[in-house]
C-alpha cells in the first residue's frame, strides 16, 4: 500500500529534494506526549530538515494530544491516525502503518524515536522490513546533507565505550531510537503547524492481544525525569528500612525514589525503580546514591548525572570512582541526620 496523493502533496508541501525529512513516533499516555518523544523531537530537529510527527491512538482519544503536538516547537506537521487496534499500540500493529507511509514515494529520510520499550521493538521492525539498518540508543548525531549521510554516537559496554557510527548515502531511510537523557524536552510554543489524518492499516488476526497495563502510581516526580533521585542498595536490609529511610529524604528533597538491582531483586524496591543497564537510564542534576556499591551495570544508568553524591562504609567501593561528594559512613546514620537538617 502507497500514501494517498492527497498525503503525498502533503507532505510535499514540507520536504525539499536536498534536506532531510524526519519521522518522529510521538508516544502518548493520558491524554499528553511523553517527555522522552520530546527529547526524540528535539534530536530529530538536528538533522536541519522538517520534521513531522506521527501519533497513533483509538479514536477519539487524540484531539488533545494532537493539539499538544501541533503547538511543539520544531514539528512542521503532524499526521496522525485512529484505529481501535491503535489503543494499545503493538509493534506489530503500528509497523504496518510505519511500512505504508515509507513507501519508495515517501520524503522521509529518517525516522525518529525515543529510546522507549515500545519503539526498541517497533523500529527495528519496521526496518528490517524495509531492509534497512537501524541504530539504537544515540547520544549525538550530525547530519552530512551535500554526503547524505548522519553520524551517530552510542554508548556500547555499559556505557564503558562510545560507539560512532555512520548511516551513509545508500541507506535510504535512517532509523535511530534516542537516549532521552542527551537531549533537551522540546517546549511548546504559540504557533500551531498543520495535522492531516492519515488511514489505518488493520492486522486482521493480530498474534499478540493487550490483555492488560499496570502503571505504578506514586506522588513522588516520575524517576526518568526528576532532576534530583534519591537511590538505595542491598544494604537498606529489607522494603520496610528501605522505606523508612529514603523516603523522608525523598519527600524533603522532592525527589524521586530510585533503586540498584540487588535492592529490586531482594523486594526492597519495585522493578520500576530500578537505575542501571538493565533499568532505567537517568541524568538528574542531583544522584545520591546510599549502600549502593557501584558495580559498573549500575554506572550505566546513572553516572552521567550532574552532582553524585555517595554514602558508603567502604572506602574502597566503586561507587566513589564516579562520585562528586563521597562520605564513607553508615547511612543509617547519615540519611537521619541529613532529613534533619534540611528540615531545619
Ligand atoms: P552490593 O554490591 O551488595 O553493595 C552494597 C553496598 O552497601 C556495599 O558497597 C557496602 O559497602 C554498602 N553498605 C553496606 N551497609 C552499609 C551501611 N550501613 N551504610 C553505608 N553503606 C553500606 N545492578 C543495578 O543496580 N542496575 C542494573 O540495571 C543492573 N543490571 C545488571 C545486568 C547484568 C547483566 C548483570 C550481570 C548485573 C546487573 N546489575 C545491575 C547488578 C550489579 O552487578 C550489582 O550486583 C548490583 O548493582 C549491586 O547492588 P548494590 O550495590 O545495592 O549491592
Amino acid at each position: 500500500p502507497r500514501p494517498t496523493t492527497c498525503l503525498r502533496a502533503f507532505l510535499r508541501a514540507y520536504s525539499s529534494a536536498q534536506s532531510p525529512h524526519a519521522l518522529v513516533f510521538l508516544e502518548h499516555r493520558q491524554g499528553t506526549i511523553d517527555s522522552g518523544s520530546l527529547s526524540a523531537l528535539t534530536a530529530a530537529q538536528q538533522l536541519g530538515g522538517p520534521v513531522t510527527g506521527l501519533i497513533v491512538g483509538a479514536p477519539d482519544s487524540l484531539q488533545g494530544v494532537v493539539q499538544q503536538a501541533k503547538k511543539l516547537k520544531g514539528l512542521t506537521s503532524v499526521l496522525h491516525s485512529t484505529s481501535a487496534q491503535y489503543a494499545e499500540p503493538s509493534a506489530e500493529v503500528v509497523s504496518l502503518l510505519l511500512e505504508k507511509l515509507l513507501s519508495d514515494s515517501s520524503p522521509f529520510t529518517h525516522v525518529v524515536s525515543a529510546h522507549t520499550a515500545s519503539a526498541k521493538s517497533l523500529l527495528p521492525r519496521v526496518a528490517a522490513v524495509l531492509d534497512l539498518p537501524a541504530v539504537s540508543d544515540i547520544t549525538s548525531l550530525e547530519h552530512d546533507s551535500a554526503a547524505n549521510s548522519t553520524t551517530f554516537t552510542r554508548p556500547i559496554y555499559a556505557g564503558n565505550a562510545i560507539a560512532t557510527v555512520r548511516a551513509p548515502s545508500s541507506v535510504r531511510i535512517k532509523f535511530f531510537t534516542v537516549r532521552t537523557t542527551a537531549f533537551p524536552a522540546a517546549p511548546s510554543v504559540e504557533m500551531e503547524v498543520e495535522d492531516k489524518a492519515v488511514d489505518p492499516v488493520q492486522v486482521d488476526q493480530p498474534l499478540t492481544e493487550h490483555l492488560q497495563t499496570l502503571i505504578t502510581k506514586s506522588d513522588r516526580p516520575d524517576l526518568g525525569v526528576a532532576s534530583r533521585v534519591v537511590s538505595g542498595g542491598r544494604a537498606l536490609k529489607n522494603a520496610e528500612t528501605f522505606e523508612s529511610t529514603l523516603y523522608p529524604l525523598a519527600d524533603v528533597l522532592g525527589a524521586a525514589v530510585g533503586a540498584s538491582r540487588a535492592a529490586v531483586d531482594a523486594g526492597y524496591a519495585d522493578n520500576s525503580l530500578q537505575v542501571g543497564q538493565t533499568g532505567k537510564v537517568v541524568a538528574p542534576e542531583l544522584y545520591m546514591a546510599f549502600g549502593i556499591s557501584g558495580a559498573i551495570q549500575h554506572l550505566a544508568g546513572m553516572k552521567d548525572s550532574k552532582l553524585i553524591v555517595a554514602v558508603n562504609k567502604d572506602p574502597d567501593a566503586p561507587i566513589f570512582q564516579v562520585a562528586d561528594v563521597g562520605l564513607v559512613a553508615d547511612l543509617f546514620d547519615v540519611v537521619p541526620e541529613l532529613v534533619k537538617k534540611l528540615k531545619e
